[in-house]
């Protein structure tokens, strides 16, 4: 069975999430721990929890969400992947850092391209791979439908969707995104966002104000 737990890092409240297994086996996934304050407060938790981390994983590549990925790399050795759509935005971060101001110097390189429609495991678990472009190019998200969770970065948000006024964003993909792939999972599955609260699929058919399903 594979777990999550969130984290909420940087001046834009971005969540970083752990997905973990019984052996303390871990991807990290969107890694924006901004300060080295904290940066330590992450690696303190791996460090106390005895978690072994395998992979970095992105839902998408905006600044907010991938201001950690090098220190983490240096420190884990391990690699970093993203789905290759997203690979203009990765390579335009350093830009849009100097742009609001952030020190941000160099954007990372992925060392893999992650594929939707393809399983990926970590230990025994698995999590699916959906495609979801629209709030960026190559937007996925991470499914376990055996612990009924997903990932969803910035696509689906508690009561709202993902913004498409950045580069690479596009509104009709977007919702096409939302309701051909998150509305497509059964109502329970629990949805963990890029921004803010959980929410569950049942709840934003019923009530997001954006889409209904
Ligand atoms: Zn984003």
């Amino acid at each position: 069975m594979l777990y999550t737990r969130s984290f909420t890092f940087n001046p834009f409240q971005e969540n970083t999430y752990i997905i973990y297994n019984e052996l303390k086996q871990c991807w990290i996934v969107d890694p924006g721990m901004y300060s080295s304050e904290e940066v330590s407060s992450f690696t303190s938790y791996i460090s106390a929890e005895n978690l072994v981390p395998q992979a970095i994983i992105n839902t998408h590549t905006h600044l907010d969400h991938i201001f950690g990925v090098n220190a983490l790399k240096d420190l884990y050795k391990i690699p970093f992947g993203i789905h290759k759509s997203d690979l203009p935005v990765l390579q335009g971060a350093a830009g849009s850092a100097m742009l609001f101001g952030f020190d941000f110097k160099d954007a990372p390189e992925p060392d893999f391209f992650i594929e939707e429609g393809k399983p990926y495991s970590l230990g025994d678990d698995k999590v699916d791979i959906l495609f979801v472009p629209g709030h960026s190019p190559g937007s996925i998200v991470f499914h376990s439908s055996e612990g009924k969770w997903a990932i969803s970065g910035d696509t689906l948000f508690n009561g709202s969707i993902g913004r498409t006024d950045l580069p690479g964003g596009n509104h009709d993909q977007l919702l096409n995104s939302i309701q051909k792939e998150l509305y497509q999972l059964p109502d329970e599955t629990v949805i963990h966002s890029g921004h803010g609260p959980s929410t569950t699929i049942g709840q934003e058919k019923a009530s997001n104000p954006f889409i209904r399903g």
